[in-house]
C-alpha cells in the first residue's frame, strides 16, 4: 500500500489542506504502508519556492514525516512527454484552439462541464499547434464506474466526457495527465485527497484507461468550508497554520474527521499521537460526508 500527500506550492499549508496530509498519513500508516510527498509544481507561474519550504517545515513539524525522497513534477518532464508519445501513438491527440470563453458559452447547462470538452470542430479541422491546446480524445474508451471508498460511484461515461487537455495553450502539462503518470510512476495505490478533486477524477480515469494503467483506490475527505457553507474563506487559506501550535491543530483536524484524539496528542506528544491515531483510524465516522463546516 503507497499513499501520498501533493501539494501545489500555491500557499502555505492551511487547516483543509493539513485534512487532507495527515488523513493520507494516516491512511497509510494504519496499512502499514509507505506515505511519499510529491510537490506538484508543473504550474511555474503560480508556484512559489518560498511556499514549497512552508509546506515542508509545516508538514516536519506536525510529524507528518514522509517515506523515500521528496519528489517534485519539475523532476522529470520526459515521463510526461512518454505519455503524450502513447497517447500520439493510439491516435488520440488533437489541437483545440477554443478560447476558455467559448467553451465556457457553449457548455453553460450542460451537465458535467466540470472540465468543459472542446464543442467545436477542432478534432477534423485540426488548428496549428501554435497557441492551441493539446487534448486527449477519450470518446472511444469504454465506461469506467470506480468505487469511491468515502463518497461512493465515480463514473466516466466517454458519451459525456469526450475529452480534456493534457498539455495547456502556455505548454503546460495539465494537472490530470500530471497526476495520472506521477502516481503511477511513484506506485501510488491509495489516493486521499480532498473532495474539491473529486469531480475531476472520471477523466483520471479514462487517462489511466488510455494510458493502460491500473488506476488507484480513491478516497475523497471531506471539504472544510465556512460556518455558512460557502467555500473556505481566501483568508482562511492564505494563513499559514502555527508550527507551535501543532498538536492543537492535529487535534482540531481529527476531531473535523470524527476521529478519537489520543491521550498523547493532548500532551503534546505528536509522534506518538500520530501513532495511536494510526492505529485508531477508521473512515466510517466521515464516510459519505463532501463537506465539514467550521465551527461559527
Ligand atoms: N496538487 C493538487 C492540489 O494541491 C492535489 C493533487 C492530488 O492530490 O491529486 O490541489
Amino acid at each position: 500500500m503507497v499513499g501520498r500527500f501533493a501539494p501545489s506550492p500555491t500557499g502555505h499549508l492551511h487547516l483543509g489542506s493539513l485534512l487532507a496530509a495527515l488523513g493520507s498519513f494516516l491512511d497509510a500508516r494504519h496499512a502499514g504502508g509507505r506515505w511519499l510527498v510529491r510537490l506538484d509544481d508543473l504550474d511555474r507561474p503560480r508556484c512559489r519556492e518560498a511556499y514549497a519550504a512552508s509546506i515542508l517545515a509545516a508538514l516536519s513539524a506536525h510529524g507528518l514525516k514522509h517515506d523515500g525522497p521528496l519528489t517534485r513534477q519539475t523532476d522529470d518532464p520526459y515521463r510526461y512527454a512518454a505519455a503524450l508519445a502513447v497517447l500520439e501513438a493510439r491516435g488520440l491527440l488533437f489541437t483545440c484552439d477554443c478560447s476558455r470563453r467559448e467553451i465556457a458559452a457553449a457548455a453553460t447547462g450542460l451537465a458535467g462541464a466540470t472540465e468543459p470538452c472542446c464543442l467545436r470542430d477542432c478534432r477534423t479541422r485540426r488548428p496549428p499547434a501554435t497557441d492551441a491546446a493539446l487534448r486527449a480524445d477519450l470518446s472511444g474508451l469504454r465506461p469506467v464506474t470506480a468505487l469511491d471508498r468515502s463518497l461512493g460511484g465515480i463514473r466516466f461515461d466517454p458519451a459525456q466526457h469526450r475529452d480534456i487537455v493534457v498539455r495547456r495553450r502556455d505548454g503546460i502539462i495539465a494537472y490530470a495527465l500530471a497526476v495520472v503518470v506521477d502516481d503511477a510512476e511513484a506506485g501510488v495505490t491509495d489516493v486521499v485527497r480532498g473532495g474539491d478533486l473529486l469531480a475531476g477524477t472520471p477523466w483520471q480515469l479514462a487517462l489511466h484507461q488510455a494510458l493502460d494503467l491500473e488506476p488507484p483506490r480513491y478516497l475523497h475527505l471531506p471539504v472544510l468550508a465556512e460556518p455558512d457553507g460557502t467555500k473556505l474563506a481566501k483568508s482562511r487559506r492564505a494563513v499559514a497554520l502555527d508550527p507551535d501550535a501543532a498538536a492543537d491543530n492535529l487535534t482540531q483536524a481529527l476531531g473535523m474527521l470524527r476521529q478519537p484524539v489520543p491521550e498523547a496528542l493532548r500532551r503534546g506528544e505528536i509522534a506518538a499521537g500520530l501513532a495511536a491515531a494510526a492505529a485508531h483510524w477508521d473512515i466510517a465516522p466521515f464516510s459519505g460526508m463532501a463537506e465539514i463546516r467550521l465551527p461559527g
